[in-house]
């Protein structure tokens, strides 16, 4: 049988017989007590997998690997800011996960309780993630690129107990402040303030922690040597919340369960990763995104295998650094994004032909689109498979992949291959809701149920998942807000998102949120932000500001600056113009669809409702000045 055939036979079986493909893959993780449904879609889109299972994803992720791996090293720290490598076993990371839950349940952190974690990539994040999953507590990791409002936003929605912080970090051989940016953040919410935890790593100038927060070193070491039983929940019970920004100023609380989130993960490391127990992983994302929390922490660990921690840039101290690591470390398996391999493009393949890459079986690469380009030129650099997958915050683990586990199907440059065992894919014209043919660009919608490990509702808010998800059509499919188009061999083909989402290096910013940024500050009247195509990162931010008559003009700068203090560095415009007037409709709508074609040098087409076409004249002369 040849590898598509392969695939075929289980896809298919992944979808007409969904309970027995899961069954199966829930014999590779531990209950303590068995689950007696595979599936309850009885309050539909709303799926409930392993209905009635308890377990726990900590036990899973450690104490489960005790016995017979627990001298191997289950976390590889390396930080070329601070300078330092270090190996934490099994064993180790048992120990030191066990005295930070002891921690929590003193700090009075329970089962269900909010635990906000914005900390740099240092073991300790990936400590604390799986102490409070052990005690049944939900943690929202925040990347520590986020600043002060956007902190604001996530603790007002998920009202935590705790939050963990450091007093920094180091990017590009700087000190990044955290703790500052956590007070700033606190200073802004309406909800009661939470307790906070320090780790002190030494790194800022001022001392930390201040009056009324918690040291970590010297808290944790009164509770050296304890060990907390794990709180055995059943399978639905949230896990995390991790934000993704939308088409609304507000960032969505995606959340996750634990049974099935655990299942599909496991079961994505055998089929799509390739990865077995003792295999070595690298990640070079940040914990604070889903490839993060999927692949730097939770399959790997649930897995049994190594993970690489990486503190520190991909091309600091040289471009060969990521290369350095997977022939030190023999790393097998190494997940990235496009935007990190064109930036090697550019320094040249050298840097990856001076190590010895044969433990490394295969690069996957997700998170924004691969280009052909990019995709033949590393797969050329590596002679082979680089694996391009597709999938969200939302779903947790790839929708659409080829499998290095299972035996690879035909690469094609350019496309993510085929769904995914579980997802019932559909691509439908945008108006007429029509199933679209080969090569022709539609909506990307998957039909529920949703497999294990997808969003199980929106944090606080069901009814935010059924109307921001399943409301596009008649049938309640579920959105994924992608245009994509497939082949005439069902290849598909990722065209880019079809809501106001901006993608900026594989970071996933709302169009929305960069405007209420900028709207605050009280010079500006108003604001449009587009994503506006770039060759290295895949998109980049432009944005148009009308300001108020009567104050003092702002500058660019000065502009520029409020959206990276308030949402952070990843948000601030490349560019930004000052203009007298932005297009709108007659209902007073800003057109950013024509904003975005002239910034991307198109035309934009006829616009029958535009209120006045001056005002198209003034975005032209405005990117003129780029
Ligand atoms: P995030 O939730 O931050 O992971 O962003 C998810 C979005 O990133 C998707 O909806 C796509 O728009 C984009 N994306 C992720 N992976 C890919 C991929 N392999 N190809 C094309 N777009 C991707």
């Amino acid at each position: 049988m040849n590898n598509r055939a392969n695939y075929e036979a289980i896809y298919r079986r992944s979808i007409t017989d969904r309970s027995g493909f899961w069954q199966e893959q829930a014999a590779f993780i531990d209950w303590a007590t068995p689950f007696d449904q595979v599936l309850d879609y009885s309050r539909p889109p709303f799926a409930r997998w392993f209905v009635n299972g308890t377990t726990n994803i900590c036990y899973n992720a450690v104490d489960r690997h005790l016995a017979e791996r627990g001298d191997q090293t289950a976390i590889l720290w390396v930080s070329t800011e601070v300078d330092c490598r270090q190996q934490i076993s099994y064993r180790q990371l048992y120990r030191q996960v066990n005295e930070m839950a002891s921690l929590l349940v003193e700090l009075g952190i329970g089962a269900g309780d909010r635990v906000l974690i914005y900390l740099p990539m240092i073991p300790e994040a990936i400590i604390a993630m799986l102490a409070c999953v052990r005690i049944g507590a939900v943690h929202s990791v925040v990347f520590g690129g986020f600043a002060a409002l956007a902190l604001a936003s996530r603790i007002d929605d998920a009202s935590p107990k705790l939050v963990i912080t450091a007093d920094a970090g180091m990017r590009g051989g700087k000190v990044a402040p955290y703790k500052p940016l956590l007070d700033a953040g606190l200073a802004a919410v309406t909800v009661a303030k939470p307790k906070v935890l320090v780790i002190n790593r030494g790194l800022a100038s001022e001392p930390h922690p201040i009056a009324g927060e918690i040291d970590y070193h010297q808290a944790v070491a009164r509770h050296a040597g304890q060990e907390v039983a794990p709180v055995w929940v059943e399978s639905s019970h949230p896990s995390y919340i991790l934000y993704t920004s939308g088409t609304t100023g507000k960032p969505k609380g995606i959340q996750r369960d634990t049974g099935g989130h655990m299942v599909a993960l496991r079961m994505s490391m055998r089929y799509i990763y390739g990865v077995e127990p003792g295999d070595v992983m690298f990640a070079g994302s940040d914990i604070g995104w889903v490839v993060g929390h999927s692949y730097i922490v939770y399959a790997p660990l649930l897995t049994g295998a190594t993970t690489l921690l990486y503190e520190g840039l991909p091309i600091r101290p040289d471009p060969g650094i990521w290369w350095s690591l997977v022939a030190d470390y023999k790393v097998n398996c190494l997940f990235t994004s496009p935007t990190a391999i064109r930036l090697l493009k550019k320094t040249g393949v050298e840097w990856i032909h001076k190590y010895d890459l044969s433990s490394l079986r295969t690069l996957f690469l997700a998170g924004e689109p691969l280009d052909k380009e990019t995709h033949r030129w590393v797969n050329e650099a590596l002679h082979g498979p680089v694996i391009d997958n597709y999938w969200q915050t939302e779903t947790g683990w790839p929708i659409l992949t080829n499998f290095a586990g299972l035996g690879l199907m035909d690469l094609k440059f350019g496309s993510p291959t085929l769904p995914s065992f579980g997802y019932e894919t559909l691509l439908l014209n945008g108006v007429t809701g029509e199933p679209v043919g080969a090569h022709t660009k539609g909506s990307l919608m998957i039909r529920p149920p949703l497999p294990p490990g997808c969003m199980t509702t929106v944090w606080n808010n069901d009814q935010a998942f059924v109307n921001t998800y399943f409301s596009r059509y008649q049938e309640p499919l579920y959105a994924t807000f992608d245009y994509a188009l497939y082949d005439e061999d069902g290849y598909f083909f990722i065209m880019g998102r079809d809501d106001d989402v901006i993608n900026v290096a594989g970071h996933r910013l709302g169009t929305r949120e960069v405007e209420e940024a900028l709207c605050s500050h009280p010079g500006v009247a108003e604001a449009a932000a587009v994503g506006i195509k770039d060759d290295l990162k895949g998109q980049e931010i432009e944005a148009f500001v009308v300001l108020m008559s009567h104050t003092t003009p702002p500058t660019v700068e000065e502009l520029k600056n409020v959206v990276a203090r308030q949402i952070g560095g990843i948000a601030k415009p490349k560019y930004l113009h000052i203009v007298s007037s932005l297009p709108k409709t007659r209902s007073g709508k800003v057109i950013r669809r024509a904003i975005l074609a002239i910034a991307e040098g198109r035309d934009p087409g006829e616009l029958p409702t535009i209120e006045d076409s001056k005002t198209l004249e003034v975005i032209r002369d405005a990117i003129r000045e780029r």
